[in-house]
């Protein structure tokens, strides 16, 4: 039977973030892109806090979720896993504005899966790999050993989470390339890490940013 391998949709193929930046900064036209950001936690990214949710998920999902991109080579990523391995594609949008948009949008730009699963607990899909940038997904997933393996997919959001648990969390796994993300590493980086880490991989070639 093929082992499965379970990959999170926003922050990992789709550039959400970069899209709600832009989108954000259409109706504040002052607002800068946070310079560090440390939380996964998106009230703390945007100076209206908890607004930010009403602002996602009832004002403008379409513009948000439908229109980012994804990450240079993100579908690569995926048809290269699939040679080997029954991939599912996962999102925990707990909005049916997100999930309708999020549909289209894997229409749109022609991801290809095994599976597509809506689901707020990524933990209870199970399987053999997790890739994931939520840590709180993260850490459920480990809590329950519902995966063998979490490769988490490294963005600065979840940067300082990482470098505190990853001897902590048996199941978490910490490629040897991942030290260069003691600068920081590209979603394209982090496929190319993840490919090598499972064989899949061409020679690494790491581009780190300042
Ligand atoms: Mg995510």
């Amino acid at each position: 039977m093929q082992k499965v391998i379970v990959i999170d949709t926003d922050g990992v193929l789709r550039n959400f973030h970069s899209k709600l930046q832009k989108v954000y900064r259409k109706y504040y036209p002052d607002f800068k892109n946070p310079l560090t950001i440390t939380s996964y936690c998106l009230r703390d990214w945007f100076p209206i806090g908890d607004k930010i949710y009403d602002f996602i998920y009832k004002e403008h999902p379409k513009e948000i979720f439908l229109n980012a991109l994804p990450y240079p080579g993100a579908q690569e990523f995926v048809k290269t896993l699939q040679q080997k391995y029954k991939v599912v594609i996962a999102t925990s949008q707990p909005q049916e504005s997100a999930r309708k948009y999020t549909q289209l949008w894997y229409e749109k730009f022609k991801f290809d899966a095994d599976d597509f699963i809506y689901i707020d607990e990524k933990w209870k899909i199970g399987g053999w790999i997790l890739i994931e940038d939520s840590p709180h997904q993260m850490e459920l997933a480990a809590e329950h050993k519902s995966f063998s393996n979490i490769i988490p997919f490294l963005q600065v959001w979840n940067r300082q989470w990482f470098l505190e648990k990853r001897q902590s969390l048996t199941t978490l796994k910490n490629p040897k390339e991942y030290k260069t993300f003691l600068s920081i590493l590209t979603p394209q980086d982090n496929y190319r890490i993840i490919l090598n880490y499972l064989g899949l991989g061409k020679p690494l070639k790491i581009t780190l940013k300042e």
